[in-house]
């Protein structure tokens, strides 16, 4: 780089202190809040200790937004909060108001922008989602797709407060699983059921054989010649179609448009309240892509919402329902049918995971 260039080059100064975008009013009342009540699914009220009021409007976002949707949002915010927004951890977007009566003007205004108001208390909020096939290499599915339809389907569950406890459901194309799905109370998972497609012509230029091999979670890749490259074999008895090779080695694709779809897991959750943070099961191994609309994958989900809303008591999270009436009754209740992929096999997570990557090529 010329020297010139490297003298104006600035680096490494962070983010914007969050300071500098703090409302006046939480500026003010900063670590001083009293309590808050959530006045409907898409209010709620911060009582600071002095008894400064902050109100809350929250709005759902798609999470891929054009500027237009920035400038839509931030006239809202001009118009009635000072300037002031902010984005949730789930990607919704918060107006924050200290005046009680342009909350209604607020919402009649959002409404005609064609932006919905709901997202707090127990409904189903935003689904934390991921790339698909709007800009990953590696997704077995779409993410924007998917999560339109279900918050198509879901939408009455964003806005009214109708369940027992919060549901939260999360998407991720592949299982790198960007994002939550792990530890979600539904979650929709990108899943491949075939293995990757070798370049041998280009394999030996495109990777690093030895870590293409250790990326295997079930040692399932060896090297192998071919002709007189340098190559690698799958053993596809033992391969279980993650796509983990592909992340490391662009000569081994994976991506199947008749053998991609969908899996469905459900009962993780993150907080500590009453008990502890677990991980999602798999309840429905696999679910065709269905663009634009995944109807099946839609209604499986509906399916485990409605069962849920039905049968756990008040404040239960999904997991907290399944674990009292037992795996075995969800299973029955919900209609789901239980087979071999719902059985966990793999038992060799310590001695593989880059077990291989001692290997020499
Ligand atoms: S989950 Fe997988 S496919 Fe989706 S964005 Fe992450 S790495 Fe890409
Ligand atoms: S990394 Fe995954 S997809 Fe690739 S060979 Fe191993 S199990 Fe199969």
């Amino acid at each position: 780089m010329p020297e010139e260039v490297k003298k104006k080059r600035i680096t490494d100064v962070g983010p914007h202190d969050y300071h500098d975008y703090l409302s006046p009013m939480i500026k003010k009342n900063y670590g001083k809040w009293a309590y808050h009540e959530i006045l409907d699914p898409g209010t709620m009220v911060h009582v600071a200790e002095n008894g400064d009021k902050l109100y809350t409007v929250r709005m759902g976002s798609p999470r891929l937004v054009s500027s237009g949707f920035v400038r839509d949002i931030s006239d809202m915010a001009d118009k009635y909060c000072g300037g002031y927004l902010r984005f949730t951890t789930r990607n919704n977007v918060e107006f924050l108001l200290e005046n009680e009566k342009n909350i209604e003007p607020l919402k009649k205004d959002l409404e005609k922008l064609g932006y919905n108001v709901g997202g707090i208390g127990n409904v189903v909020a935003n689904i934390v989602h991921t790339q698909g096939w709007v800009h990953c290499h590696t997704s077995a599915s779409d993410a924007s797709g998917v999560v339109k339809s279900v918050m198509d389907e879901l939408y009455e569950y964003f806005v009214e407060d109708k369940l027992p406890s919060k549901v939260r459901i999360a998407f991720a194309c592949c299982l790198n699983m960007c994002g939550s799905v792990a530890s979600s109370d539904i979650a929709i998972l990108g899943t491949h059921r075939k293995p990757p497609k070798i370049n041998h012509e280009r394999l030996v230029n495109l990777c690093e054989v030895p870590s293409t091999i250790a990326a295997c979670p079930t040692n399932s890749i060896r090297p192998e010649m071919v002709g007189d490259k340098k190559s690698v074999r799958v053993n596809e008895e033992t391969c279980v179609f993650c796509g983990s090779c592909y992340t490391v080695c662009p000569a081994m694709p994976i991506a199947d448009a008749e053998n991609d779809g969908l899996s469905i897991w459900v009962g993780g959750k993150v907080s500590n309240a009453r008990t502890k943070p677990t991980f999602s099961k798999l309840v429905v191994p696999f679910i065709p892509n269905e663009p634009p609309r995944w109807d099946k994958a839609v209604q499986a989900v509906k399916t485990i919402l409605e069962a849920y809303k039905k049968g756990a008591e008040p404040g239960e999270r999904v997991i907290e329902w399944i674990e009292r009436i037992g795996w075995s009754r969800f299973f029955k209740i919900t209609g789901f049918e239980f087979t071999k992929y719902h059985v966990d096999d793999f038992r060799l997570a310590e001695t593989s995971m880059n077990y291989s990557s001692h290997a020499r090529f």
